[in-house]
This record gives C-alpha cells, structure tokens and sequence, in this order.
C-alpha cells in the first residue's frame, strides 16, 4: 500500500464523513436541489476527462477521453443551472427585493474573484519556473501549483456550496461557491502537464455546455427527475469510458493497487450508466412505468452480480486479462439494465438517489486511479448524499431499500388493488359553490398538495386561491409531506415554482399539531399521505408511514378526479369520513371552477 493511496483512503473517509454531517442538514425543502446539486458537483469526472482527452496517451483515449469530456461538462454545466433555476425560487414572503439585491452583489464578488483568479493563472503560466507533477518535472510553467492551490480551494468551495444547502437563504449563494469551485477545478487540470492538444477538450466541452444548458434551463420543473438520471448516467459514463482508457493504454499491465480501484471505476460506473438511463426513460414514459418481472428474476441478477465480482477478483489478481475485462464492462452495463427493469417509475426517486451515490463512487473510484485528490473528496460527498436521501425517502415511505430494490412494489400493488377497493360507506361530494359558502364561514385552512397537484400543474391555481384566502382574513397553511409527489421536496419546488414564499410550507411534524384547530383540510392531489390507515391498519401496505393528520381538521375538502388509490394502490378511508367532501375533477379545473363561483 503506497502513502500516497493511504492518504486516499483517509481524505475519502473523511470527506464522506463530512458530507453526512452536511447533509443530514439539509431541510426536505431543499433535497430535489440538493439531488441536482451533487448531480452537478459529480461532473467533477471532467478533470479525469480533460486529461485523457488532451494527452498523447494514443488516438483510443483521446476518442475514449473526448466523448468523457463531453459527457461530464453536460453534467457539470446542466446541473449547475437548473440547480441555480430551482433555488432562485425559493424566497420568504419579504425576502424578494432583498434577495435580488444580495444576488446583484453576489454575482459582482463572483465577476470579481474570476478575474483575479484568470490574472492569476495568467501569470503563473507565464512564471518561468520548474514544478514536477506525477513525477515528471516541468520546465516553462508553474503547473503543479496551479494544479494543487486550485484543487484545494475547490474543494473548500465544494463543501461550503453543500454547507449553504442548509437554508434557502444561503443556499444559492453556497451554489454559486461549488461552481465557482468547479470552474477552479477545471482551469487548475487545464494546466496539467500530460495535457498537449486542448482541441477535443474544447469541442467536448462547447457540445457538453450546449447540451447541459439546453437540458438546465429549457427543462419544466417536472422534469427534473428523469433530467438528473440521465445526467447521472453520463457522469457515469464518463467515469467508466476514462477508467477503460487507463486500462488499454497500460495494455493491463496495473499494479493491483491501481486496478482494485480501476475495475471498481468501471463496473460501477456501467451499471450506474445503464441503469440511470433505464430510470431516464421510465419516468419520460418511454418505456412501460410498471414493474416488469418474470420467475427467478432476483436469483439471475445476483447471479450476474456474481460473476462480475469474481471478474474483477481475478482481474486484481491476474490485471492482464482484455478479454475478461472487457467482457466484464460488458456485463456490467447489462446488470444496470436488469436491476431497473424490475423497479415501478414511482420508486424511480429512490433508485436515482442510490444511482446518484454509486456515480459518486465510481467517481471517487477514478481520483484513486489517477492520484487525483479532488475526484476522491467530491466523489465521496456524493456518494453519501445519494446514499442518505435514498434512505430518507425509504423511511418517509417506510419501506426498506431491499423492499424497493427488489420488491417490485407497483406489481404487487396491482394483484391487490382489486381487493383493495371496496367501499366502506357513503362518500359525500361537494360542488365548487358549496364549497365557496363553506369558505365564507371558515377562518383558517391548511392546503395539502400532493401528486394530483403535479399532475395537474395546479400549484399555480393552489397559491392564487391562497391569496384570495388570505386577503379574506384567512390564515392559510401548507403542509408538506416529506413524500408527497414523486421526487423528495417535490412539493416545495412546485410551490416555489408557484411563488408561494417558503414561509408558508410546514414539515409534516410541525403542521400535525395544527390540524386539530383548522376549519377546513384542503387536499389537492393528495392521497396516500393523508391515509390514516397508515397509523393503525397492521395489514396495510401504507402501515407505518407517518402521515398528515388531515381527519383531524373540522371538515375536510379533497380535489381529486375519483377514488383511485394514488401511488401504494391503497384505498383511502379518509373519503368515508363523515368530515370528508371530494371535489371531482382535474384539480386545475376544479380550481378555475372554484374561482369562477368565487367571482360570481
Ligand atoms: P398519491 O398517493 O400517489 O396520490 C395522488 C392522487 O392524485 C391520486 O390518487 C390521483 O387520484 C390524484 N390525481 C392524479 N391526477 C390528478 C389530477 N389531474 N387532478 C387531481 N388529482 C389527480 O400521491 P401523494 O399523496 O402525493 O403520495 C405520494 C406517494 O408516492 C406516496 O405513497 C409515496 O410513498 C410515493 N413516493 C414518493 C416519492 C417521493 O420522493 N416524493 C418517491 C417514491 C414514491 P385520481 O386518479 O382519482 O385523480
């Protein structure tokens, strides 16, 4: 084990160490933000990238390098900017003009800080002086110090960018800190001496910034789901197509400190490829949403899961073997396949969470094969942040990560689903005049947006109704619900998106206590969250899931089309509640209905 590998292990355990604490801080408000975030901070595979592509490593690795470069700015330059898009929304009621003005001299410092850095970069490459990087020493340039100063500041940038995403106040502020980081990062490896030819690192990054800013800023907020598995996927891509290039041009001939964390690198980041794409596409509706199964599923996959762990066990013992590396990748990417297949769209969240930290980890996997210390700590962060937001949202849904991965939970769902429906009493209905006279006697109302809002884009009906209610003297709440929708903070970025201030939304545990004094419960969209099975029925699926204390409320009022079950295939007895009124409809609909009684 060399030093410099020990000192490896100790920055990777030490920043993954770091993150966890950084993270278990971040509200639920902020962790489809943060999701994009450190899908973003993970484009840090582009440093790998850029030096593959502009050394003389042979044509292979140039091409192998160029299509990596391209992947990773797409990364880098999509998640920055759609994170910016999502976190320039979140505001409190009497933060806007403030906001705007501290953004002004936010980006001014930053103008600032890139010219003095450019000055000093300009410089140092002009400094007639010697460094050694790699063990090669380097006469004209003072690489090694750009080198080493940028990555450290980097990854001081990094950590305070993860640090801000503790608070929407600070929390674009902290964003435009890991980008800065980022573009630090990326000129400091610009100087990298084994980098030669800059003209396929340039075309990689012009058709990666044209892609990733296309996807960052065209993309609706909806979308934001399939957009960051797919920019997982080619992080992933990137990490997996640098860590083949290593092994060809070394003809295999690795030491197995080197080709332990190699094969890692390249396993990882194929399955994580294929199996983000596979995400990818079943949130776009591209491929059937449903879990597709078939007997013995799970024994062939662990199976397979095996045999690409006894390649690489021979692969670190006996390096030079092409063929079965090869094959290995190979494998690798179909496993990513065969482990989505069998996952409903609706765990999807999930799945890319835990993608998102196996990308972390094939990323940290390259810093070790390529000594690159940056990679290690930023790869480490992003694994854990996958890792712990894929287990927040297991535990808000009280299901276990084994249940979700393979489970085949949206297939279960449908077997039952025929026995689940079954009334239980009478359901009352309301129309939208009634419920603008029940309006006129009530004096507090929290909203409960759910899936149904999504689907409907009603947050823009749900937030002007707030007005109209508060403007009547009516204290108006929002419950958030840690998994309402489908994505973590789905809610709040639709609600942000809305220009509802975040001041407004209250976390399950601070809004239960409230609904026991509310008049009116104003579900939109929202089901298995307000299900109070969840708190005493051991045989429903739902059973344990912490929920929204709706039936508490003096009357309640539900904007749904039917009585569907929503995501768990669950039927609802809050709609048999004597309290409960549904509101038929498309919930956008219902809403404009809703204005227009109000109106007249
Ligand atoms: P839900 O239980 O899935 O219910 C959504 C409801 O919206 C449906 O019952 C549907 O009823 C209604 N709806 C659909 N389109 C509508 C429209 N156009 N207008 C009005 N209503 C419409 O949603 P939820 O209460 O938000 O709960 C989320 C579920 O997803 C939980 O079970 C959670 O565990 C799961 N999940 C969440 C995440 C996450 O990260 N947030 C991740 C994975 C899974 P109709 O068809 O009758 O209209």
């Amino acid at each position: 084990m060399t030093t410099e590998l020990e000192i490896g292990l100790y920055i990777f355990m030490l920043a993954g160490f770091l993150g966890y604490h950084l993270i278990t801080r971040v509200p639920p408000l902020l962790h489809t933000p943060l999701m994009s975030a450190t899908n973003a901070i993970a484009g840090i595979s582009l440093v790998g990238s850029l030096v593959v592509a502009g050394a003389d490593y042979g044509p292979v690795s140039t091409i192998l390098g160029f299509i990596a470069v391209t992947c990773s700015s797409t990364n880098v330059v999509g998640g920055f900017l759609i994170t910016d898009r999502m976190l320039k929304m979140f505001k409190k009621s009497d933060e806007e003009a403030a906001l705007q003005s501290r953004a002004q001299v936010g980006r001014r410092i930053l103008v600032a800080s890139a010219i003095l850095v450019a000055c000093l970069i300009a410089f140092l490459y002009w400094s007639p002086q010697t460094g050694e990087v790699n063990g090669s020493t380097v006469q004209g340039k003072l690489p090694t110090e750009v080198l080493k100063y940028s990555y450290i500041v980097s990854a001081a940038l990094f950590i305070l960018g993860m640090k801000g995403l503790s608070s929407p106040k600070y929390a674009r502020r902290g964003m435009h800190a890991a980008a800065f980081g980022m573009l630090m990062a990326v000129v400091g490896t610009l100087f990298h001496p084994e980098i030669v030819n800059y003209k396929w690192i340039i075309v990689g990054f012009i058709i990666g910034s044209i892609v990733g800013g296309t996807m960052g800023l065209r993309i609706p907020m909806t979308a934001v789901p399939q957009r960051t598995a797919l920019s997982h996927s080619l992080g992933a891509l990137a990490a997996c197509l640098v860590g083949v290039s290593e092994y060809f041009r070394h003809h295999g001939e690795l030491s197995k400190v080197v080709m332990t964390p190699l094969g890692f690198e390249v396993v990882v980041g194929g399955l994580t490829f294929t199996g983000s794409l596979m995400a990818a596409a079943k949130l776009q509706g591209l491929l059937p949403g449903h879990p597709i199964t078939y007997r013995g599923q799970n024994v062939f996959n662990l199976g397979l899961l095996g045999v690409i762990i006894a390649s690489l066990i021979y692969l670190v013992v006996m390096p030079p073997a092409p063929t079965l590396f090869y094959v290995m990748v190979g494998l690798a990417f179909v496993f990513g396949l065969l482990l989505v297949i069998p996952i409903g769209a609706a765990d999807m969240p999930v799945v890319i969470a835990l993608l998102n930290s196996y990308g972390g980890l094939a990323d940290a996997s390259m810093g070790f094969v390529l000594m690159n210390k940056i990679q290690i700590i930023t790869g480490s962060l992003d694994g854990t942040s996958g890792f712990l937001l894929s287990l927040l949202m297991c535990r808000a849904m009280n299901r276990s990560a084994v249940n979700v991965l393979f489970g085949a939970f949206g297939k279960i769902k449908k077997e039952e689903e025929g026995a689940a429906v079954e009334a239980k009493g009478s359901v009352r209905t309301i129309a939208p005049d009634e419920l603008v006279a029940l309006i006129d006697g009530i004096r507090s109302v929290i909203i409960v947006p759910g899936y149904g809002m999504a689907v409907a884009q009603a947050q823009y009906g749900v937030a002007e109704l707030a007005k109209v209610l508060m403007k009547r003297g009516i204290d108006v709440k929002y419950a958030i619900h840690p998994v309402a929708g489908r994505m973590p903070g789905h809610m709040n970025v639709l609600l942000a998106e809305a220009n509802v201030p975040y001041d407004q939304l209250y976390e399950m545990e601070q809004i239960n206590p409230y609904f026991g004094g509310a008049d009116m419960a104003l579900v939109v969209g929202a089901n298995d969250v307000t299900n109070p099975a969840a708190k005493y029925n051991k045989n429903s699926p739902l059973y344990g899931m912490p929920i929204l204390e709706v039936e508490q409320a003096k009357s309640i009022v539900v904007l749904k089309r039917s009585l569907r079950p929503g995501f768990s295939g669950v039927e609802n007895e809050l709609y048999y509640n004597p309290k409960c009124m549904m509101l038929f409809g498309d919930a956008k609909e219902s809403l404009n209905k809703l204005f227009a009684a109000l109106k007249s």
